[in-house]
């Protein structure tokens, strides 16, 4: 993982966003409102509250290994071990009354919820997982149910959601005790725009040869974008972190010394791991550029003025929730546009629904594109599915075979 200066502001940034969960002025205590990652944060965050996301705390219990102790707590309690490791160490780590934040950024607790949203977009779990904490918290658990595994994105399924968005209003207002306000939603659906434009500037910088950043610099710079959305924070913390990116290719400092290969991360990342892929790929002058993962947070259908419509589009079209003919094409087309030499596909234990490589996906883009592939085991979080040994195995034949691979290939 590359030095990129910005990082100490992220510190900064995310400390201070905990900590607005629990004022210290004696101002009001804000309206909480939890939300999945691809859910819709704009019309919370219009709506007054303050926008709190699990995942993003499953990914931070997933990065400091400690999903090991929780995990079975979850499990104790009926959440089986092969459901989502964020859900099942995010429940196991409330009922032991814990939580990295507090080491992290000092905070008491996660913050309490008034209210919970969830969008199946994404998966089938998030709606078990919030309606868990619905029971716990005593608040309601609203959803969005989007179409599932969409090809083109029909027009009648945009206005579906639409729709449901529209129709959480009333509830929502009786919550935040705040009214609905159109100009309101329309200045944070554009300030999520300008982030998600900015945020897409920053992931194309690897677009670069050799490449000034990597796939892990992508999961740690991309927090902002997940729980800052909606935010004049986020889109002046990317504004930053692309200056600094543009000095580094100014300056030839890459990410990556000698770049030999270039790699495609399908799929989740190993949170506990990403510092042993980092340093395995270093060393064999290998940079992961590019991958569906960072890409999640980039909305471009958002539109300032048609707030409702853009969002419905934008969290539909992402790419978990599509058909497998329309993911194969988007990923050959980013293989193509940062010129990878090969793809690695993470197959997580806990995520179907981020695992493309249980239905020929690996060898029919192969056949298609000529692009070695390799598939590795492993999960988001539960490191209890990951072998340390048999993936730097896996990882150094893949290495070699593209060196085979790009012998043979002619200049
Ligand atoms: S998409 Fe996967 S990782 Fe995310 S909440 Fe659903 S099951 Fe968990």
């Amino acid at each position: 993982m590359g030095t990129i200066q910005a990082t100490k502001k992220l510190k900064k940034i995310l400390h201070d966003y905990f900590w607005e969960f629990f004022p210290q002025d004696g101002g009001p205590k804000p309206k909480v409102a939890w939300c999945t990652s691809v859910g819709p944060a704009e019309l919370l965050i219009a709506m007054g509250f303050k926008v709190y996301y699990p995942e993003n705390h499953g990914a931070l219990l997933g990065a400091t290994r400690e999903s090991g102790k929780y995990i079975p707590v979850a499990n104790a309690a009926g959440y089986s071990p092969e459901i989502c490791s964020y859900l099942t160490s995010d429940v196991g780590a409330y009922k032991k009354g814990e939580t990295p934040l507090t080491q992290a950024y000092g905070i008491p607790h996660v913050p309490h919820p008034d209210v919970l949203v969830y969008n199946t977009n994404q998966c089938r779990e998030v709606q078990d997982w919030f309606s868990y904490y619905a029971r716990e918290f005593k608040v309601p658990a609203l959803g969005i149910f989007s179409p599932w595994k969409v090809g083109e994105v029909t027009s009648a399924e945009v206005r579906s959601v639409e729709e449901q968005f529209r129709n959480m209003i009333p509830q929502l207002e009786s919550i935040s005790k705040c009214s609905f306000d159109l100009d309101r939603l329309k200045e944070v659906v554009g300030l999520s725009k300008e982030m998600s434009d900015l945020w897409w500037a920053f992931l194309q910088k690897a677009r670069h040869r050799p490449s000034p950043i990597t796939f892990f610099d992508g999961c740690i710079q991309m927090a902002p974008a997940v729980v800052l959305r909606g935010t004049p924070v986020a889109v002046d913390y990317y504004k930053e972190l692309n200056l600094e990116i543009d000095r580094h290719i100014a300056e030839k400092s890459w990410a990556i010394p000698k770049e030999s290969y270039r790699l495609y991360w399908e799929g989740m990342p190993i949170w506990g791991r990403l510092r042993f892929f980092s340093d395995l790929l270093t060393r064999h002058n290998t940079v992961a550029v590019a991958s569906t993962y960072c890409d999640s947070w980039i909305f471009e259908s958002f539109e300032r003025e048609r707030p409702f419509e853009s969002m419905a589009l934008a969290y539909t079209e992402i790419f978990i929730n599509r058909s497998e003919d329309a993911k194969e094409k988007i990923l050959e087309k980013m293989m193509r546009e940062y010129s990878v030499d090969g793809i690695i596909y993470h197959d997580s234990r806990t995520c179907p629904y981020n695992s493309n490589s249980r239905f020929g996906m690996p060898q029919r883009l192969t056949e298609k594109t000529q692009i070695p592939n390799l598939v590795i085991d492993g999960d988001l979080s539960d490191l209890r599915c990951f072998s340390d040994e048999q993936t730097h195995t896996a990882v150094e034949a893949f290495i070699e075979q593209l060196q085979d691979h790009k012998r043979r290939r002619p200049a």
